[in-house]
């Protein structure tokens, strides 16, 4: 008998036929005899819904009412999951973030996880019950609703999984399982038997969502054993793993991720001189606006164009600052670009092959794509590309790096 976490995503109990498919899987495993804790995050389109009505109240509503107000879509669901296990003879229980004590700091819209009380919890497994927890929810220290910013069920999932010790933490969705990229977007996108943690979280942090990056974090740290699977059908999904120790099996890439949510910000003719980095930056991180890809063009005539980019969301604000900030350096102006993408090819391998780099601005100048900026980490090489180029460079990557499914593969998918 083991421990297992498992997590159900938006569209997985999206619906009431859903939600009694999901208790249905959920009371296989009980009856086969494993205590079992459930994450379940909002149905799906949900968690979109509130955050409309709350902007059609306030431009900028108030972080505090914002969480309030998000976090009741993963109640809804905790109710009905325990109400349809109950129907099947299924002991269940469910509870809030607050209620399990999922104590979180106090960044509304994106609290990170603190500390977990698992008294509560142990005590219910004890006494027989499914243990249905609100994903993406928590609570600070004064009693506040918090919540863990978009796709936080799943890191939700991974830290009740460490709390507990559990056996295993399941994440359940709309896929069965992580893919070398988008599925949705590249059809001879692969399913990977396994991955590394350290890819997983450059997959994740380069946009791609199947887990949230934090959760990867977690299970990281914790060393939680992780799978992603489907809700509703049958396979081995994939296993996120250690280092392969057998280097041999390592690819060079084990996936392109690509996201669409940055803008681009440029500061135009700034006086080139010391500081210059500093003086554009540093507001920007005083206003708690992260910036990603950084680059930097020096002209002849003493000046220089000055580019980063910051979340879309951000951009407004970051705007703002800029003005600013172009004003007191004498820089000619600031122009942004929200039609920007970046897309990033990723693999533990490439730490022992060269020319990953050049292959992968081949492949781009191959279908014309031209690349504004470049960064690089050991184990991902980024670029910043047009927008409306994306999905061509997705695939261009795809095909390039031999990640495509094998034909033999078809008829089986
Ligand atoms: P859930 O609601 O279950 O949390 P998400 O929508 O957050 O589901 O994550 C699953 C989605 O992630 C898939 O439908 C897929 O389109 C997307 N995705 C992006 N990149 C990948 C990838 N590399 N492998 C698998 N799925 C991916
Ligand atoms: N419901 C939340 C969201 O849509 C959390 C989650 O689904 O993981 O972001
Ligand atoms: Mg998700």
């Amino acid at each position: 008998m083991s421990l297992i976490v498992q997590k159900f995503g938006g569209t997985s109990v999206g619906s009431i036929a859903r939600i009694e498919q999901v208790a249905e899987k959920v009371a296989k495993f009980r009856r086969e005899g494993h205590d079992v804790v459930v994450v379940v995050s909002a149905m799906s389109g949900e968690t979109n819904r509130l955050i409309a009505l709350a902007h059609e109240v306030q431009e900028r509503p108030v972080p505090r009412e914002m969480d309030a107000l998000i976090s009741t879509g993963e109640q809804v669901t905790t109710a009905l999951l325990s109400m349809a296990l109950d129907k099947r003879g299924v002991k269940a229980k469910s509870y809030t973030g607050s209620q399990v004590r999922i104590l979180t700091d106090n960044a509304h819209t994106k609290a990170r996880i603190r500390e977990i009380d698992n008294q509560r919890l142990h005590a219910g497994l004890e006494e027989g019950y499914v243990l249905v927890v609100a994903g993406f929810q928590g609570v600070d220290e004064h009693g506040n609703i918090t919540t863990l910013g978009r796709g936080g069920s799943d890191t939700t999932a991974v830290a009740l999984a460490a709390a507990l010790k559990a056996d295993e933490c399941q994440i359940y969705t709309d896929v069965d399982g992580v893919y070398t990229t988008d599925p949705r977007v590249v059809d001879g996108a692969r399913r990977l038997d396994r991955i590394t943690f350290e890819e997983m979280l450059e997959m994740a942090s380069m946009g791609s969502k199947v887990l949230q990056i934090r959760a990867v974090e977690f299970a990281g740290k914790y060393q939680v054993p992780l799978r992603v699977l489907h809700s509703f059908e049958e396979g081995p999904g994939t296993l996120i793993t250690l280092e392969d120790a057998d280097q041999m099996e390592t690819p060079t890439i084990a996936g392109i991720a690509f996201n669409r949510d940055e803008a681009k910000l440029t500061v135009v003719g700034v006086p080139d001189m010391p500081g210059v980095a500093y003086k554009i930056l540093g507001p920007i991180g005083e206003a708690n606006i992260e910036v990603d890809v950084i680059v930097q063009n020096a002209g002849d005539d003493g000046h220089t164009d000055f580019s980063f980019t910051v979340s879309r969301t951000d951009l407004p604000r970051a705007e703002d600052v800029l003005k600013d900030v172009a004003t007191s350096i004498n820089a000619r102006e600031v122009r942004s670009d929200r039609k920007i993408a970046k897309v990033s090819v990723v693999g533990v391998g490439m730490r022992s092959h060269a020319g990953v780099a050049s292959q992968m601005f081949a492949a781009l100048a191959d279908v014309g794509v031209n690349i504004q900026m470049i960064t690089t980490s050991e184990i991902k090489i980024s670029v910043i590309i047009e927008e409306k180029y994306l999905e061509l460079a997705v695939r261009a990557l795809h095909s390039s790096f031999g990640l495509d499914r094998e034909p033999q593969d078809e008829s089986a998918a």
